[in-house]
């Protein structure tokens, strides 16, 4: 059996992708979730995306997940006259809330966030197109911001603006993602990131609103607000899955603070059970070039080395020349990283006290998992809780869950390690599940004659949080002829 890789794959969807001829090549270069960016395009687009995505998964026996991401309420300058304009450093540039749609000009331009002029003051910094251009607040009156160039630059319609420190107060869910959210229940997304939250709060109410709309999608919380950071915790435990989201984050709290952050957010995902995604320019140079440079080499590696469950595609692969060769790239990056033994072992835990019998069961897997010769881990799961719980522990072996509820199979695309596989036997005996699933992963592939595996799974086999028991089993030279007949 190849190596496989334990790390997932983001890729987000655009222009780039919708070439059938490159999506299939993004499947089998083993793209694990795809993101529809609800900053770009029209509903119909992504309904649209949504059943290439289904479609593709069918013709390539490739399970992938959907993850939907709202556009927040991301603050951006109007336009300008001529589309663009140059700023120099040390120049005066103003943002004015009466200025029209696309009147802006080399020393004004419009803005259609009313509260901006309440809530910066004189020496407030803001940064524009992520960072690129940074101004220094001089003076504030009757909803115009005017300021002092400290880093110049072009800057053209419609970008961005973050405030150092953070502070800014719009709220997370604006009435676009209200409406947005109703075409990702449509859509059936497996996962729901939410750009901006400032707290629990924000995250409880993107729940309702989802559960409103039907959709039971894994809620993803996209850290990048400097005050989420304070809040981290609760955050995270209102979430199924956080966003490292690098590109406003570092706007945000300084480029500089990024790498602790990155590491202080995937550790405490991890040990409060829930996921974690790094991404933004992970390879931004290959938006140009087939080859990545080393410091992104560097960059996904550590991520690897840091714990996160998957590491993201932006501009990559929604705009970029060489979407396959980046996730190529990706991909043989992640395998060689999770060679290293300090990757493979696991000291998380040791200490703990287990009040579900479910979580004692998936916690001593991986501890029989890693400490015995094992092939892997097989968990025979409805909620997908299981998987999770053994893929927050560092291990080199492969989980495979096993489900017969498609939602399921779809969420657990995104954990480290976690393979998902169709359960397609209804029995309730144990011994005929457990030959089975066996037999599964032989024709599959990934076993073989002589493997050992430890498997879990409930008495009542269609149960959520049902998982009581473990048996390690082991493939007989039967199961090998049953599979090749
Ligand atoms: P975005 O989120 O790409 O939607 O801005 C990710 C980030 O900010 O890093
Ligand atoms: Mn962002």
């Amino acid at each position: 059996m190849t190596a496989l890789r334990r790390t997932k794959i983001v890729a987000t969807l655009g222009p780039a992708t919708d070439d059938l001829e490159v999506l299939e090549k993004l499947f089998y270069a083993g793209i694990d979730v795809v993101r529809l960016n609800f900053s770009h395009g029209k509903a119909q687009d992504h309904i649209d995306r949504a059943k290439q995505i289904r479609a593709m998964a069918k013709k390539t026996g490739r399970r992938v997940g959907i993850l939907a991401d709202l556009q927040g309420p991301k603050i951006r300058i109007s336009r300008f006259a001529n589309d663009k304009v140059w700023l120099n450093e040390g120049q005066y540039f103003a943002l004015d809330i009466n200025l029209g749609e696309e009147e802006g000009d080399y020393g004004q331009v419009g803005i259609t966030y009313e509260p901006l002029s309440r809530e910066v003051k004189k020496g407030s910094r803001l940064l524009l197109d992520d960072g690129r251009i940074v101004l220094d607040v001089d003076k504030v009156e009757q909803g115009r911001v005017s300021c002092t160039v400290v880093v110049g630059g072009q800057l053209s319609n419609n970008k961005g603006i973050n405030l150092l420190g953070g502070g800014l107060s719009a709220a997370a869910l604006t009435d676009k993602d209200k409406k947005d959210i109703k075409t990702i229940a449509k859509i059936k997304a497996d996962f729901v990131a939410i750009s901006f939250p400032r707290s629990a709060k924000d995250m409880h109410e993107a729940r309702e609103l989802l559960t409103a709309a039907g959709c039971d999608a894994s809620l993803v919380a996209k850290m990048e607000r400097a005050e989420a950071m304070e809040v981290m915790d609760e955050i995270i435990l209102a979430s199924d899955v956080i966003m490292v989201a690098r590109g406003d984050l570092g706007v945000e709290i300084g480029d500089a603070n990024l790498p602790a952050a990155q590491k202080r957010l995937i550790k405490r995902a991890r040990q409060l059970n829930r996921a974690v995604i790094t991404a933004t320019q992970m390879m931004e140079s290959m938006i140009e070039n087939p080859i990545p440079t080393r410091a992104e080499v560097f960059d996904v590696a550590n991520a690897v080395v840091d714990g996160t469950d998957a590491i993201m595609l932006s501009a990559e692969t929604a705009m970029g020349k060489y979407p396959v060769q980046t996730v190529e790239a990706m991909s043989r990056v992640c395998v060689e990283t999770e060679k290293q033994r300090s990757v493979r072992v696991s000291k998380h835990r040791v200490d703990m006290q287990f009040e579900r019998v479910d979580l004692a069961i998936a916690m001593g897997a991986m501890y029989m998992a890693n400490h015995m010769n094992t092939q892997g881990i097989i968990s025979l799961t409805q909620s997908g809780s299981a998987p999770l719980w053994m893929s927050r522990i560092s291990s080199g072996l492969p989980i495979f869950a096993f489900s017969n509820q498609e939602a399921t199979l779809g969420k657990v695309t995104l954990y480290r390690g976690v393979i998902p596989v169709y359960l397609s036997l209804k029995s309730t005996d144990q011994a005929i599940l457990n030959q089975s699933a066996l037999k599964t992963l032989t024709d599959l592939n990934y076993a073989q004659v002589g493997d050992t595996y430890i498997i879990t799974q409930g008495d009542l086999s269609n149960k959520s949080g049902g998982t009581n028991a473990l048996k390690v089993i082991s493939v007989e030279e039967d199961e090998k002829k049953q599979a090749t007949s």
